[in-house]
């Protein structure tokens, strides 16, 4: 087998006295281990790491990355995610060391520099949001949407409000849900019309006082733009409930319309899709959210503030919800977020969005008679394709496809997401990709399209493992080496 290929472990390349490194001796007295931890704090026997000379360890890892799928690497149209190009010099500007070998606990004094990128940073995505204040802390956008439904339950509280549900439209990511519940909330589900936006009957019909929040993702998950969100956000408000944005979806319109414009309250942002902090593989992510000027005496401490010319972190808000992530949250992604955003400019940012538009309507244009595409016949700046028919008459399922486009060296879209389209086939080019990127990836899916349903079932055919237990795969992960029996 080509070594590349290899699944061997560093475990299984070990041969005892191996070593990359060699230490001096020490030359200042060594107590033991036994003198500086307590006897419970002590193994029996040291951990059987492996062994292995220098050369051997940087193949392994050289090798292993090249498998890799990435966005410097491939094509990458994960619907929902915005995997956009990461650009290399905020990689470089973050990682000079007056920024990443700042230790969290330095005082403010000594870290003005870092404070002040994180106060413009807090200003710049107030502005972006059209609302008043801002937290950077949370790690992700689920956990911006966690923070701000217990920011929204201490805003009811302090008003005496009992208010126990969340509203929530059924295209919306299962994050949202799942955050209600854990903000301690009943989660109650709003309908799709046959537009694919809002069904405005299902929502008055539910909405009463018992309503806190409605979580609208505007454009939402099938890349639609609900333009009844004026008459939402009013209907909404004249329940006294707030309206929160999920904001997942804010590559489609950066510079074109803010959420704090169009009635919503509170929102996240995620920094790494729409900013570019680099993701995939679970992280790590930002999920800063911005509130209107009445929800910001509950935002989590610290935030940054200026005052005479210096930055500090202010921990002083009696009625804050407190800390939802220790230190300052993910800073290196934040950083390259304020680095993007203040590369492009303004205009800049508008351009993103009407180029991700532009890219995800041209690529529709190209699969939209080999494909169904169930709400069109225009999009934001992604799509949902359905293998519904193709189910129905070969026997041929998004789930096909998605395998199928990995021998075409493309990562899959995200399939089986929203829930409202059966057969789904979610599609999000981003504005960074060419022309000619994409006119590449439509003739795979037409190909796609003409092939044999059996050949399809079994696919990919080019790469190591072809359909792994996926379940089994999520819930036994074997993360652990075990010796083998002899
Ligand atoms: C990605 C996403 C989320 C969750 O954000 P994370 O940053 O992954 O926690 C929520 N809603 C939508 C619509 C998303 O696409």
């Amino acid at each position: 087998m080509d070594k590349r290929q290899s699944t061997e472990l560093l475990f299984e390349m070990s041969h005892s006295g191996r070593r990359t490194h060699r230490l001096p001796a020490c030359d200042v007295p060594m107590p033991g281990a036994s003198k500086l931890l307590p006897a419970n704090a002590l193994a029996a026997e040291p951990p059987p790491l492996p062994e292995v000379g220098e050369i051997d360890l940087i193949r392994h890892f050289v090798n292993l990355s090249g498998r890799n799928m990435s966005i410097d690497t491939n094509f990458y149209p994960l619907g929902s995610c915005t995997m956009k190009y990461n650009p290399k010099r905020h990689e470089r500007l973050s990682s000079l060391p007056g920024l990443a070998d700042l230790h969290p606990l330095q005082s403010d004094e000594s870290c003005q520099g870092m404070l002040e990128l994180l106060w413009q940073t807090q200003n710049i995505l107030a502005e972006i949001a059209g609302l008043e204040e801002v937290s950077l802390q949370p790690a992700a956008g689920a956990h911006g949407e966690l923070t701000s439904l217990l920011v929204a339950s201490a805003y009811f509280r302090d008003r005496k409000e009992q208010r126990t549900r969340v509203l929530i439209p059924d295209s919306a990511h299962g994050t949202n849900p799942a955050s209600a519940a854990i903000a301690g909330f009943e989660a109650v589900s709003i309908k799709s019309n046959a537009r694919g936006l809002v069904d405005l009957e299902d929502l008055r019909g539910k909405l009463d006082e018992r309503a806190a929040v409605f979580m609208i993702t505007n454009p939402n998950t099938l890349g639609l733009f609900d333009d009844q969100i004026a008459v939402i956000t009013e209907i909404v408000h004249g329940q006294g409930a707030l309206v929160y944005l999920d904001g997942a979806n804010m590559n489609a319109i950066l510079g074109i319309t803010r959420p704090g414009d169009f009635g919503v309250d509170m929102m996240h942002y995620n920094v790494h899709k729409t900013f570019t902090g680099p993701h995939g593989a679970g992280g790590p992510g930002a999920g800063p959210i911005a509130v209107r000027s009445q929800l910001a005496p509950y935002l989590p401490v610290p935030v940054v503030v200026k005052e005479n010319d210096a930055y500090r972190l202010d921990y002083d808000r009696p009625k804050t919800i407190g800390r939802v992530r220790s230190f300052f949250g993910n800073i290196g992604i934040l950083l390259r977020g304020y680095l993007y955003i203040r590369t492009l400019g303004p205009r800049g940012l508008r351009e993103v969005s009407e180029n991700a538009v532009l890219n995800a309507n041209y690529l529709l244009a190209l699969v939209k008679d080999a494909y169904d595409v169930p709400y069109g016949p225009r999009c934001m700046h992604e799509f949902v394709a359905s293998a519904r028919n193709l189910r129905r008459e070969r026997k041929i399922s998004a789930m096909d496809i998605g395998k199928r486009l990995l021998d075409f060296s493309y990562h899959a879209p995200t399939v089986y997401f929203p829930l409202v389209v059966p057969e789904a086939i979610m599609i999000e080019p981003s504005e960074t990709e060419s022309k000619e990127t994409l006119d590449g990836f439509a003739d795979a899916l037409l190909r796609i399209r003409e092939e044999d349903a059996d050949f399809l079932h079994n696919a990919p055919h080019t790469l190591g493992i072809s359909r792994p237990d996926e379940v089994k795969a999520a819930k036994e992960p074997l993360l652990r080496w075990r010796p083998q029996q002899a």
